[in-house]
C-alpha cells in the first residue's frame, strides 16, 4: 500500500481548512496527490544569448542599462517603463507595463537580468521579471502548475516543496529494479525531485522519461492482464469446425488467397478452435480482401453448428455485405439475412423467429443488430466491420448477444500501431499486409479547382472505355443544408456535361433507405455510369468496374477517409485514377495532398494521418478509446509505448511476476484497478 496516499494535506503545516478547499479544487486530497500534481512546463530562467531567441519566445537575458528609463502614463492606472540595453554586442529595448516604481531602482551602467516575451522585429523584449546585479537564482528552471481561481503558482510550489521535503523517504517506487538499471531511469523519489525542483534541463527530461514509461507500463499491464485473462478463461467457445468443409470452401474461391490471407484465417481459426474467448483485431488495408476473410470464418463457425453475425456501420454496406456473402456462402447450404431498420412489422417478426430457431445461420446487419429483441439461438462469433466507428458500449452489447462468442473487429483502413496497441490494447492483432497480386497501383492526381474542364474530358475519355467513376462532395459540418445544396450543385454539373451519353446518379444521406438500394444497385449494375455522392460511400463499397475517383475540396478530408476514399477504385484489373481536387490554403492541408500522391501504403498514410491530426483526433470526436495520459504522448513517445507494451506482456505471462516480491506493488496495482476481478475496462 502507499502510505502517502492516506494523509490528507491537512497534514502539511500551514496547511489549514481554507488551504484544503484550494487544493481540493484542483483535485488534491492526500499528500501523494500534491507530489503527482505535475507540472506543465517550466519558467526558463536560463540566460540567453540574444540572437538565440525566437520571435514571441519568452527568455532571460543579461545586459547593461545604456539609457535613463524613461517612463510614460496612458490611460488612468497604465504605465509603460523603457530602457535600451546592451547584451551581447546587441542593443535591445526593454519594456515594462505598469510597473512604474521600476524606474527608480534603475541606474544606468548597472547589469540586469530581465524575463520576458521577445519580439524579434521591434528588438524588444516586454518584461514581467527582473533581477539586479546579476544575483544567481538558485534555479534555472521553476516549474508552473495549473492553477484555478485563488489557488495560486507560489501556493502549489510553497506546499509541494514542504510535502517533499517531510515525506520524501515514503515515496513508493512501483517500478522493479530491474527496469530502473536497465533503462537508466531515476527511482520515483528522485524522479519527484526532478520534477518539482530541477536543477537543470537534463534533470526534467530524465524525470520525464520516468514518468512516461511508469504511465505507460501500468496501462499495458492492465491491457496485456486483460488480454491473458480472456486467451486463458476457457468459458469461451471452442468450435469444432469441419475443416474438410472450409477447405472445400476456400478451394471454391475464384481467387487463391494472399500469403496474408492465409496467415490470418489461420491465426484466427486457431483462436475459434480454443476454447479462449477470442477478442481480436484485424487490421488490413484498404481492399487487402478482408471480406472474404470474414466469409471464411463465418463458414466456419456454422459448420461448428453455431451461428455468426457481422455488423456493419451503414445499410448500403449492410446491403453489400448481405448481397456477397450471399452469393458465396448459399451454395453451401448456409443461411444468410439482412436485418436492417428498413425491416419492419411482419417480415421484421418472422425474421426473428427464424433466428431465435437457428434457422438464419448469419445475420448481416447495421445497429439494429443490438437492439432488444434481436436473439440469437447460439451466437458463436460476432464480427464487426470498420469497428472504430462503432462505441466501446456497442460492441459490448453485441458480444452479451451469445454466451462468450468469439469476437472479430475489423478496421477499414489501418490504424497507427501506437494507436492501436493504445485503444485496443487488449486484443490479439492480426493484419493482412499484402493485396492481392495483378493489382495495378492507382494513379493519383492532385487538380485545382480551375482545371474542371480537363477533368472532365479525363472523366469522358475513361467513361468511353466503359468504366465507371465516382464524384465525391465533402461533408459541411455545419450545416447539412450546405452539404446537400452542394452535392446536388455538382450533380446538377455533372448533368449537364454527361446527358444523355451517359447517366448521373446521386447518393446522400438525406435519401431513404430504398432510394439509396435503388441507386447502389444502378451503379453496381453500370445502368448509372457516374455517382455523384456524400461520403456515405466511404466505407467498404465493392464495384470493381469503377476506374475514376473524382474528389472535390480534397483538403477537408482526413488522410484516412481519402484513401479510404480512394481505395473505392482499382478493384478491377483495369488501371484506376484518383483525382483529388483542391486549393488547399494550409500547410496540414498541402502535406495530406503531397502524401496521397506519394504513397498508397494505408500503414504508411495512417502514421502520417496521425503526425498531422494528433491522437485525439485521429478515430474522429466520438468515443475514440483512447486513455488520457498525464505526462506521456503516444506519438512523442511512441519507443517507450513499445518498450513498456513488451515488458507488460513479458511480466503478465510469466510465473515470476504473479509470485515474486519483486513485483509486489505492481501487482497491488493491478489488484486494485478491478481488472484481476474479471471487470472488464473500457
Ligand atoms: P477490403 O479489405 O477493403 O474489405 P474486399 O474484401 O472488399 O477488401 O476485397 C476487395 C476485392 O478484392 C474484392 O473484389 C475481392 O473479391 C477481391 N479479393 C479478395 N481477396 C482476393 C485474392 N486473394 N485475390 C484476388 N482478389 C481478391
Ligand atoms: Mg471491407
Amino acid at each position: 500500500m502507499n502510505p502517502l496516499a492516506q494523509l490528507s494535506v491537512d497534514e502539511l503545516k500551514g496547511v489549514g481548512a481554507e488551504s484544503r478547499i484550494l487544493l481540493e479544487s484542483v483535485g488534491i486530497h492526500t499528500i501523494d496527490d500534491l507530489l503527482n500534481y505535475f507540472p506543465y512546463r517550466y519558467e526558463d530562467y536560463r540566460v540567453k544569448d540574444i540572437v538565440e531567441a525566437a520571435h514571441d519566445e519568452r527568455i532571460t537575458i543579461e545586459g547593461t542599462i545604456q539609457s535613463a528609463p524613461n517612463l510614460s502614463y496612458f490611460g488612468r492606472k497604465k504605465s509603460r517603463l523603457t530602457f535600451k540595453l546592451l547584451t551581447g554586442r546587441h542593443l535591445i529595448t526593454v519594456l515594462f507595463f505598469n510597473q512604474p516604481y521600476i524606474k527608480n531602482k534603475l541606474a544606468l551602467n548597472e547589469v540586469i537580468t530581465v524575463t520576458g516575451k521577445w519580439d524579434k522585429n521591434r528588438l524588444t523584449l516586454t518584461a514581467s521579471e527582473y533581477k539586479l546585479n546579476a544575483v544567481a537564482r538558485t534555479h534555472e528552471f521553476e516549474p508552473v502548475y495549473h492553477t484555478r481561481g485563488d489557488l495560486s503558482v507560489k501556493m502549489l510550489r510553497k506546499w509541494i516543496k514542504q510535502a517533499y521535503t517531510d515525506y520524501y523517504t515514503d515515496i513508493l517506487e512501483i517500478l522493479p529494479e530491474r527496469y530502473l538499471t536497465q533503462y537508466k531511469l531515476p527511482p520515483r523519489n528522485i524522479a519527484m525531485r526532478y520534477l518539482h525542483f530541477p536543477k537543470d534541463s537534463l534533470e526534467v527530461k530524465q524525470a520525464h522519461r520516468r514518468f512516461v514509461y511508469e504511465e505507460f507500463l501500468l496501462f499495458q499491464l492492465k491491457m496485456q492482464a486483460l488480454r491473458k485473462i480472456n486467451r486463458e478463461s476457457s468459458n469461451g467457445k471452442a468450435h469444432a469446425f469441419d475443416n474438410g468443409k472450409v477447405k472445400d470452401f476456400i478451394s471454391s474461391l475464384p481467387f487463391e488467397l494472399t500469403d496474408a490471407q492465409k496467415k490470418v484465417v489461420n491465426e484466427i481459426l486457431a483462436d475459434m478452435r480454443s476454447p479462449y474467448r477470442m477478442n481480436r483485431l484485424l487490421q488490413g488495408d484498404v481492399g487487402s480482401g478482408k471480406t472474404v476473410v470474414a466469409a471464411i470464418l463465418l463458414y466456419a463457425a456454422v459448420t461448428a453448428g453455431s451461428q455468426g453475425a457481422l455488423m456493419v456501420p451503414t445499410e448500403i454496406l449492410a446491403e453489400q455485405h448481405a448481397n456477397s456473402l450471399y452469393d458465396l456462402l448459399t451454395p453451401f447450404g448456409v443461411k444468410v439475412a439482412l436485418l436492417t431498420s428498413s425491416v419492419k412489422g411482419k417480415r421484421r417478426k418472422e425474421m426473428m423467429e427464424l433466428l431465435a430457431v437457428g434457422e438464419i445461420d448469419v445475420l448481416i446487419g447495421t445497429h439494429a443488430l443490438i437492439q432488444k429483441d434481436v436473439n440469437f439461438k447460439d451466437l458463436g462469433l460476432v464480427i464487426t466491420d470498420e469497428q472504430h466507428r462503432f462505441g466501446v458500449s456497442q460492441r459490448r452489447i453485441l458480444r452479451d448477444k451469445g454466451e462468450s462468442p468469439d469476437v472479430l473487429f475489423m478496421t477499414a483502413t489501418p490504424i497507427p500501431r501506437t494507436l492501436a496497441i493504445t485503444a485496443f490494447g487488449e486484443m490479439d492483432v492480426s493484419i493482412i499486409d499484402q493485396l492481392p497480386s495483378g493489382r495495378k497501383a492507382i494513379e493519383t492526381y492532385w487538380a485545382k479547382h480551375s482545371m474542371l474542364n480537363r477533368i472532365l474530358q479525363f472523366m469522358e475519355k475513361e467513361l468511353a472505355k466503359g468504366r465507371q467513376a465516382y464524384v465525391i462532395c465533402p461533408l459541411i459540418e455545419e450545416s447539412e443544408k450546405l452539404d446537400l445544396q452542394n452535392v446536388l450543385d455538382v450533380h446538377t454539373a455533372m448533368t449537364q456535361y454527361f446527358t444523355p451519353k451517359y447517366t448521373v446518379g446521386l447518393m446522400h444521406g438525406k435519401l431513404s433507405a430504398d432510394e439509396k438500394d435503388e441507386v447502389m444497385r444502378g451503379f453496381g449494375k453500370n445502368d448509372i455510369q457516374i455517382l455523384v455522392s456524400t461520403t456515405v460511400v466511404e466505407v467498404g463499397v465493392n464495384v470493381p468496374n469503377a476506374s475514376v475517383m473524382v474528389i472535390y475540396d480534397a483538403e477537408r478530408f482526413g488522410l484516412s477517409q481519402l484513401h479510404q476514399l480512394r481505395g473505392r477504385v482499382g478493384r478491377g484489373a483495369e488501371q484506376s485514377y484518383c483525382i483529388l481536387i483542391a486549393d488547399p490554403k494550409t500547410e496540414v492541408g498541402i502535406e495530406r495532398l503531397t502524401a496521397m500522391c506519394e504513397t498508397s501504403d494505408g500503414f504508411v498514410l495512417s502514421e502520417k494521418d496521425l503526425e498531422l491530426r494528433g491522437p485525439g483526433d485521429f478515430f474522429g470526436s466520438k468515443q475514440s478509446g483512447l486513455p488520457e495520459f498525464k505526462m506521456a504522448d503516444m506519438v512523442h513517445d511512441y519507443r517507450a509505448l513499445e518498450t513498456a507494451r513488451k515488458d507488460a506482456d513479458e511480466l503478465v505471462n510469466s510465473r515470476e511476476f504473479w509470485e515474486s516480491e519483486e513485483f509486489a506493488h505492481l501487482r497491488d496495482y493491478l489488484n486494485a484497478s478491478g481488472i484481476l476481478e474479471g471487470e472488464k475496462l473500457d
